[in-house]
């Protein structure tokens, strides 16, 4: 039947990206995304957007592009999304739009995220910019933090005519999309860059080098410098230990730590000083997405690279799609293995990983089948680094020097899902800050649901 497989996108080969930080995904051109949009049915009650957490009109969007008329399908695009240039590189469609989309009954869904990258792409190549508002309403809102939650919030905020300010802790915009995905999967100065610099084409004001409760506090932003509201979108960057022996050793590091002197300290570059180990061989505990970037990035530093996760095959976190790019660039899996110590030399540094094999036994309550130690099945990996990828949760920073400013046992921000209200009198909250660590697309819903909640408290 025609029209049941999707148009492949070009790629670098497996051997080829293995070796440099260029994009392993070439996107679709001009000719190729017409003849995928062409694929969509134009369903009438179409699914994917009730897939998709920022409802995007995608049967809309598609339409346009098999019209040619690119420049309207940006502009529908950015009604509902202020980054489809990420979105389009990272969001996880398989479970959301493209998880819906009808032609995947009998064949393969529309491919609706390249689809979306390329109007984005080629929005960028012609300088086509969002709509800004035609007149300012006076209002001051600051945002916290920069990235997709706090860019989503931003960039509505001001689409409505607030004079929104966006105060980052770092030196650079993005948050994870800057410092912890890697260059190979979303560039930097072709995507995210000219996406963060969108949002400030709408008026945004953006100031780095700001630590919200130690530079100044949330009080201070409403007592002393004139703000209405605040929006906290300030992510889920404080990593978690297995608490075993050696975990302090040199060599031993976050995964966003190691991301984040690949990516945002640019360590991978040889212009850059910035302290990052040459291993032979690195050992990644865990198994989401995290866990493959840092893998895939040990790869292309030049290392062997183990991954280290204590369940099987079918229970990984990480998408399908990462541990298949991960496994082709020869990333190698030790599975139903899990650390019980790090073995040091006599100057402090990582020189192994003592493990346990496991195996599975009952369903436990995520529901997977609970990894059981094999009695006396201890063995040793060699290993010069290892990277810990076992989640994150929110820094306690904010909250700490907040009164008043709720949060739960997981010290994630208590804030309502539709609106982002806190119990805090004109603070909203949104992103991993409040659900822990998800996705970009979840964190952009909540943006947008901040923006919502602070323009209604606003406009009383
Ligand atoms: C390595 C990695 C890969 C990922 N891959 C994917 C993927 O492929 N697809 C996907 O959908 N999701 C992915 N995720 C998850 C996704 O990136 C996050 O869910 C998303 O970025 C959360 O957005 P956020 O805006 O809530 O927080 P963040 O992106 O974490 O941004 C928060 C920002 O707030 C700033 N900040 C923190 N505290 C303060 C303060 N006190 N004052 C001022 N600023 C502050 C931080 O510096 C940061 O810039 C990945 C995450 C990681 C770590």
């Amino acid at each position: 039947m025609e029209g049941l497989k999707r148009v492949p996108v070009r790629e670098q080969a497996p051997k080829v990206r293995a070796a440099n930080f260029e994009e392993v995904c070439l996107g679709y051109n001009q000719e190729e995304a017409v003849e995928e949009a062409k694929r969509c049915l134009q369903c009438k009650k179409p699914l994917c957007v009730q897939g998709c957490p920022v409802a995007i009109d995608i049967p809309g969007f598609i339409g346009k592009i098999v019209e040619g008329d690119f420049a309207a399908a940006y502009q529908i695009l950015s009604d509902s999304s202020s980054l489809p240039a990420v979105c389009g590189r990272v969001c996880p469609q398989e479970s959301q739009c493209e998880g819906k989309c009808i032609r995947g009954r009998k064949g393969d869904p529309v491919s609706i995220g390249k689809l979306e990258r390329f109007v984005a792409d080629w929005a960028k190549e012609n300088g086509i910019k969002p709509k800004k508002a035609d007149k300012l309403n006076g209002k001051k809102v600051a945002v916290i933090g920069s990235g997709p939650a706090g860019l989503s919030c931003a960039g509505d905020l001001a689409k409505w005519g607030y004079d929104v300010t966006i105060f980052e802790a770092l030196h650079e915009p993005g948050g994870v999309l800057t410092y912890g995905i890697p260059e190979f999967r979303l560039p930097k100065d072709a995507v995210v860059k000219p996406e963060v610099e969108n949002v400030k084409s709408l008026g945004v004001k953006l100031e780095t080098d700001v630590i919200i409760g130690k530079s100044v506090t949330i009080d201070e932003l409403f007592d002393e410098e004139g703000f209405s509201a605040v929006f906290v979108g300030s992510g889920a960057g404080l990593p978690m230990f297995m608490g075993i022996p050696g975990e302090n050793a040199n060599g031993v590091f976050s995964a966003n730590e190691y991301l984040t002197r690949s990516n945002l300290m640019k360590a991978r570059l040889d212009d850059y000083a910035t302290p990052m180990p040459v291993s032979k061989k690195a050992v990644i505990v865990g198994g989401g997405n995290v866990a493959m970037d840092a893998a895939r990035t040990a790869l292309r530093l030049g290392a062997e690279s183990h991954i280290v996760y204590r369940r099987s095959e079918a229970e990984l976190p990480a998408r399908a799609e990462e541990v298949h790019h991960a496994k082709e660039e020869g990333v190698i899996f030790d599975l139903l293995t899990n650390p019980v110590e790090i073995l040091t030399d006599d100057k402090g540094w990582v020189r192994g990983i003592r493990c346990i094999r496991m195996e599975l036994g009952e369903p436990d309550a995520s529901g997977r089948r609970r990894p059981v130690a094999i009695e006396g099945s201890e063995f040793e990996i060699e290993a010069d680094a290892v990277i810990m990828s076992l989640g994150t949760s929110p820094n306690p920073l904010i909250s700490s020097t907040t009164a008043g400013l709720d949060v739960n046992k997981r010290k994630c921000i208590v804030a309502e899902a539709e609106t982002g209200k806190t119990s805090k009198e004109g603070v909203y909250a949104g992103g991993d800050a409040v659900t822990g660590a998800a996705t970009v697309i979840l964190a952009m819903e909540a943006g947008r649901a901040g923006a919502k909640g602070i323009h209604e408290f606003l406009s009383k």
